[in-house]
């Protein structure tokens, strides 16, 4: 399992971070280059799945969770009047760290579509 990407490095508190919320499951952070006035990425914590690509049935119970915490932050950080969930699979979408995530977009309005 690839342990040592950036995220992992930010759950185990190598790397600092700003943190809006965090439970046993999952890790949600501010992105370093923000691409809206708020931008949060959602980390699982406790497995590392590289690309959406590789989910399985085993990760069913996660990845919901993962999509409740985003809504729980949406509302905790006032977006959840319109935001925006991106995940990107694999580099020709633009993944570039190897560890599964969300990004929450919201606090401006955007077009659709995305391009
Ligand atoms: P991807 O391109 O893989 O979908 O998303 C990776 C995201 O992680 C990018 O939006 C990038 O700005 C963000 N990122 C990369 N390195 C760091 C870091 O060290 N800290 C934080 N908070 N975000 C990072």
């Amino acid at each position: 399992m690839m342990r040592d990407n950036i995220f992992q490095k930010i759950i185990d508190r190598q790397l600092p971070a700003q943190i809006v919320y965090e439970d046993d499951h999952c890790l949600a952070l501010r992105d370093i280059n923000p691409q809206a006035p708020v931008h949060v990425l959602v980390i699982p914590k406790a497995k590392v799945i590289p690309t959406h690509a590789d989910i399985t049935e085993s990760d069913k119970e996660l990845l919901g969770h993962l999509h409740l915490t985003a809504a729980k932050v949406a509302r905790q950080l006032g977006i959840d009047d319109g935001y925006r969930i991106v995940i990107n699979c694999r580099e020709r979408a633009g993944q570039t760290v190897p560890h599964l995530h969300f990004h929450l977009l919201g606090g401006r309005d955007m077009r659709w579509p995305p391009g």
